[in-house]
């Protein structure tokens, strides 16, 4: 059997028509960017996170960007991010001019550690960007409470978690700001690259919204040094046409990773945690194992395709050697680069399919 790590296939063939009448109505209004679509689907994606506004914007990694610099966050300020996360979280306090401090996770969740953040804390510390990382939420409780205590502000990254729960409230809903990506390969993707900033602050969405046009609040009329980073039509337009199944989707990688989690069954793999108080989307369902690149090459030669994330941790990577953290100082990250291995996860595996994985991560020896 060849099972791919993902495929978009089984969903297309689903929603193929909704896209397709997405596409003709933007070329038969033709009329591209910040248009009738952009505003349905901010209005509409708003409500799905339980939050008053949504701006559209070109990516995930701008959504940051432009997040910390509604904040006012820049040049001396210090942001802490997770050391385990994909490294546009890192990029984007680097492009505002910020320094990212890295903070270990919990190797159980792979999330930041909370009891972490308060000794990375400095007096230059201006925000706290939590990642809802592989799919499942960030102890929020605790974060919120380290940011009031501190007076500092949260950006959270949901860039992996589009209608995850955390105490029955969507991420996305907690912090300051939260930004999305709507990468292809997200949980809610678009067919090309797209992102978004939601908060229930009116300020910040104006100022995001601002930052993404050139800084202009009404054409030609420039309030901000801004750059272009805006949701097009088009993009909208398949977005809303997919985020109605987006729970349903959600249901699938939940019960296929409940699936994973009850049948994989072998001394030198362990699964995931799942916390009390989280409903994860499983974008990435990651397993660890001692011998992992053993157990890769064995999937692989069973047609099982296989990912990680991430091989190479932030503070290890060339670009941020200006960082000067040596190898051995963030363990956690280190050891999940080397012993996460990714499962395939996507809408449309068969229980079939889910099988034949589970078989094979047990038939590792
Ligand atoms: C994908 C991702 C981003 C960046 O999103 P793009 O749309 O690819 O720019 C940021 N943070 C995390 C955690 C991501 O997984």
């Amino acid at each position: 059997m060849r099972i791919p790590f993902v495929s978009f296939l089984p969903m297309e063939r689903e929603l193929g028509e909704e896209l397709k009448q997405g596409f003709e109505r933007v070329l038969t209004r033709s009329w591209y960017i910040s248009g009738e679509e952009d505003t349905a689907f901010e209005k509409a994606f708003a409500k799905f996170c339980g939050v008053e506004y949504c701006v559209g914007v070109g990516n995930g990694l701008d959504a940051i960007m432009l997040a910390l610099k509604a904040l006012g966050i820049g040049a001396g300020d210090d942001v802490i991010v997770p050391s385990n996360t994909y490294i546009a979280t890192a990029l984007a306090v680097t492009y505002v001019g910020a320094n990212p401090i890295l903070v270990e996770p919990d190797i159980r969740t792979f999330n930041i550690n909370p009891a972490l953040i308060e000794t990375a804390i400095t007096p230059n510390t201006k925000a706290i960007i939590p990642v809802h990382l592989y799919g499942q939420a960030c102890d929020m409780d605790s974060i919120m409470d380290i940011a009031k205590r501190h007076d500092l502000y949260v950006i959270e990254d949901c860039a992996q978690a589009h209608g995850a729960l955390y105490k029955n409230q969507r991420i996305g809903s907690f912090g300051d700001a939260a930004t999305f990506s709507f990468y292809p390969g997200k949980n809610l993707g678009a067919l090309g690259d797209a992102g978004c900033v939601v908060t229930n602050n009116k300020e910040i969405a104006e100022k995001v919204r601002a930052l993404g046009n050139y800084g202009s609040d009404y054409k030609y009329h420039h309030i901000l040094k801004g750059n272009n980073s805006r949701l097009d039509e088009m993009q909208a337009a398949f977005l809303s046409a997919k985020l109605p199944s987006l729970d349903r989707m959600n249901e699938e990688r939940r019960r296929i990773a409940e699936k994973y989690s009850s049948g994989i069954k072998n001394e030198k793999v362990v699964c995931p945690t799942v916390l009390p108080d989280c409903v994860p989307v499983w974008h990435i369902y990651g397993i660890r194992c001692e011998e992992r690149d053993a157990l890769e090459k064995h999937l692989n030669e069973l047609g099982i395709g296989t990912n990680k994330h991430y091989p190479i941790p932030i503070h290890m990577q060339e670009c941020y050697s200006d960082l000067k953290i040596k190898a051995g100082e963030l363990p956690i990250a280190e050891e999940i680069s080397r012993t996460e291995l990714s499962l395939p996860m996507f809408y449309g595996l068969t229980d079939e399919e889910v099988q034949y994985v589970i078989d094979s991560v047990n038939s590792f020896g």
